[in-house]
Formats: C-alpha cells, sequence, structure tokens
C-alpha cells in the first residue's frame, strides 16, 4: 500500500512516526493530514523522509544541474554538497546537458535527501527535437528516473491547447516555466493535446508501483508583476486540483507547485490565501514569489522578501533562488547564498505561521549568549555559522562596531 492509502485506513507508518518525531507533531494528526492530502511524505530509500505542509515546519528546495550550454559535472555535485551542508531538505535536478541518466545516478550516490525531476526535460534531449517528443518516451523517461530512486516529479498538466490559443498576444513574459514552456513547445509544435494531462490516469499507473510524490508543475506562473495572477493561472490551478483529487483517488499524494513567479507585494497573501482555500488546503511549493524585477543580480532578497510572506500566510515548500536567476547557470557561491535567504524566508514565515513555538528556540538561545558575549555559541545557533566567525573572531571579546560603548554591557552594569 501506499503512504496516502495506509493513512485512509487509519494506519501509522514508520515514515509518518518520523516525521511525528522531527516535528513535534501528533502522529495521528499527521496520518489524518495525509490522508486529506494537506501533507504529503517523500521517502527515499535508507534516507529520512520529508513531510511537506501544514502544520509542518516549511521546507525548502534547491535547484541544481547542468544545462545545453554549461556542463560541469564537479561543480554540479559540489552544489549538492553545499545545499545539504546548508540546510536543504530536498533538492530538484534539472540536467538538460552530458549524459542526464549517468548525472542523477552519481546525484543519487552522492545526497542523502530527496531528490525531485522534471522528465520532459530528458524527454526532449532524447528525442533531439521537441517535435519528436512521444508519449512512450515521456512514459519510459518517467519511469527509468522514478527507477533510478527519485522521490518527486515535476509534470506540467494545467492547461490545454486552447488555453495556450488563449494567451496569444497576452503578458508580457508569456511563459516562463522552462517544463512549462518545453510542454507547450510539443504541443504547439505537433498540434496535440498536453501529453501529461491526456495521460494523467496512465502516469497514475507507472508512479503508482513506486509510490512517489507527484509535483503539478506551475507552467503559466506569471514571470513579471504586471502580468498579475490572471485567468491563465487561475485556471491552471483549477485543473491541477482536479488532477491533484484523481491522483488521491489513485492512492498517490500531490504537491501543487503554484502561483508567480513574479507577485505584487501587496498581492502575495490574497493569492496565496485564496490559493490554499481552492485547493482543500494541499500542499503549496513556490518559487520565491519575487514581488519586484529590479533586483536582478540581488533576486536571492527579493525572493525572500516574497517567499516570507508566502510562508507566513500559506506556502508550505519554497523553491530558493539565486542571484544568478535571470542571468546565469548559479555558481557555489549563488547557492549558498540563495539557501540561505530562503533559508530566512522560510524561518520568518514560520514565525507568522506558528508564533514563537520550538523552531524559535535557537533564536532564543542565539540572544541569552549574544547578552553574555559568548560569540563561539551565539554563532552556533545562527542559520549560517561560517559567515559570522569571518567578521568576528570567536576569542575577540570587545566588537568594534561601538567598542567601548557598547549598549550590551553598558545595560549589564546598570540593569
Ligand atoms: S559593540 Fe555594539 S554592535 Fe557590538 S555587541 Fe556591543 S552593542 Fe552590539
Amino acid at each position: 500500500m501506499t503512504i496516502l492509502e495506509e493513512a485512509l485506513k487509519g494506519n501509522i507508518t514508520k515514515e509518518m512516526l518520523h516525521i511525528a518525531e522531527i516535528e513535534r507533531v501528533d502522529v495521528r494528526k499527521i496520518m489524518k493530514k495525509i490522508s486529506r492530502g494537506e501533507v504529503v511524505i517523500m521517502k527515499r530509500e535508507s534516507f529520512k523522509p520529508v513531510g511537506i505542509g501544514f502544520p509542518l515546519r516549511t521546507k525548502i528546495n534547491v535547484n541544481f544541474g547542468t544545462s545545453s550550454s554549461a556542463i560541469n559535472l564537479n561543480e554540479e555535485f559540489k552544489k549538492v554538497e553545499i545545499a545539504q551542508k546548508y540546510g536543504a531538505d530536498t533538492l530538484s535536478d534539472l540536467s538538460m546537458g552530458g549524459d542526464i541518466d549517468a548525472i542523477r545516478k552519481r546525484i543519487l550516490e552522492i545526497s542523502s535527501v530527496p531528490i525531485t525531476t522534471v522528465p520532459i526535460y530528458q524527454a526532449i534531449i532524447e528525442a533531439d527535437s521537441v517535435s519528436n517528443v512521444s508519449e512512450d518516451l515521456i512514459f519510459k523517461v518517467i519511469e527509468k528516473q522514478i527507477k533510478d530512486g527519485i522521490s518527486s516529479i515535476v509534470i506540467h498538466t494545467g492547461f490545454s491547447l486552447e488555453t495556450l490559443n488563449k494567451m496569444k498576444g497576452k503578458r508580457i513574459m508569456k511563459i516562463v516555466s522552462k517544463g512549462g514552456s518545453l510542454t507547450a513547445s510539443v504541443m504547439k509544435s505537433n498540434e496535440i493535446e498536453n501529453p501529461f494531462l491526456q495521460n494523467f490516469e496512465h502516469i497514475l499507473e507507472i508512479i503508482k508501483e513506486y509510490d512517489i510524490v507527484i509535483n503539478l508543475g506551475n507552467a503559466l506562473r506569471s514571470g513579471c508583476i504586471h502580468d498579475k495572477v490572471d485567468e491563465f493561472q487561475l485556471s491552471e490551478i483549477k485543473t491541477n486540483n482536479k488532477l491533484a483529487k484523481m491522483a488521491n483517488k489513485a492512492g498517490l499524494q500531490v504537491i501543487l507547485e503554484s502561483l508567480g513567479g513574479h507577485i505584487n507585494a501587496k498581492d502575495i497573501i490574497k493569492w496565496v490565501k485564496l490559493h490554499k482555500k481552492l485547493t482543500n488546503n494541499r500542499p503549496l511549493f513556490v518559487s520565491g514569489p519575487l514581488p519586484i524585477d529590479v533586483a536582478t543580480g540581488h533576486d536571492h532578497i527579493s525572493a525572500a522578501i516574497g517567499g516570507a510572506f508566502a510562508s507566513g500566510f500559506g506556502a508550505d515548500y519554497i523553491c530558493a533562488i539565486t542571484p544568478a536567476e535571470h542571468l546565469c547557470l548559479p555558481s557555489l557561491d549563488d547557492i549558498k547564498n540563495g539557501l540561505i535567504a530562503c533559508k530566512i524566508a522560510a524561518h520568518v514565515g514560520d514565525s507568522m505561521k506558528f508564533g514563537l513555538n520550538h523552531l524559535f528556540n535557537d533564536d532564543l538561545e542565539l540572544s541569552r549568549n549574544r547578552f553574555s558575549k559568548n560569540w563561539e555559541k551565539q554563532f552556533e545557533y545562527c542559520i549560517d555559522p561560517i559567515e559570522p566567525e569571518k567578521r568576528h573572531p570567536v576569542n575577540e571579546e570587545i566588537c568594534n562596531m561601538c567598542g567601548s560603548h557598547c549598549a550590551l554591557s553598558i545595560s549589564k552594569n546598570i540593569l
């Protein structure tokens, strides 16, 4: 039986017990949430499972992988190490360059968190052209990727040929999702319906044997704040929610990867709340969202601001955006900086979602040690314990920001 089928029968699995223990949530509550499709568990053989959905901590995904014009395998494998070192909950291998099968297998060997893939990427590379992508090839790629041991796949199911035709001439940024634009390109070049939408039931059959999580992609997310959340995004959200219900009925767990992209800051909370309502509180995965478009080169900061509010008001899972977003394949430093920014966003989001619960014990301990000027202990509780020490060696008591006029020392003496 799948995890969802076990939950529907009222059975508690080892994965549920693990999540309950690390998240400090009652295991029966987790089981009930899974049975309603509000929480999913991404599992990976021999490694710890990860739970996504309310009332669990906001989770973070890091993207990496080769492109057709940048194939540096050592660098991509180092990104896996860095992402795990700094606390990514899951990783997505988006490779489209080099030997994609070998890259995925190596990544599975060197990583210990759930891995997600986007099968349309490999299908297009194997077909050599979008017009040669067949349904059979898509099924084969999905099956071989799952057999290798991945924990989740992203498929872009939520739009039809009719939607694409209606979009013509509209929107500044058209389609900014890579998987979405590639799927749309397969459809338009062959004048066929969306192969993932048309064959959804068959894809469920392929997946069922392995019980991986299905991530329904947001192909039509807004790519700039002036494109706004429009009829196309709303129709995608509704279609994906219908498909999620079908998948749940078939015993499979679903995450909805929805909403921009890029959303005006004043609309983020409204749209996240609406999304949760329209989708029966299914786990919501967001990229960013970026609340402004002019932070290029610093989009990790913009995304962290948007991501904090999205997470605070309902998003369960955030994808790290790096400073290289919109510019180039991220470097190792970009991966680290994007992930740290995303961790800050998720932690701020969790403070809005839950208040100061056990997730904020580190903040409390850091403050106590900051006041007593125990620099070493203070840094241990930081999201990034390495960066602070570069600026303030732990054995130096005096901080030269205020020197002898240190507010902490003064207030310690007088209060
Ligand atoms: S010197 Fe100023 S900045 Fe440094 S610890 Fe004291 S109050 Fe804080």
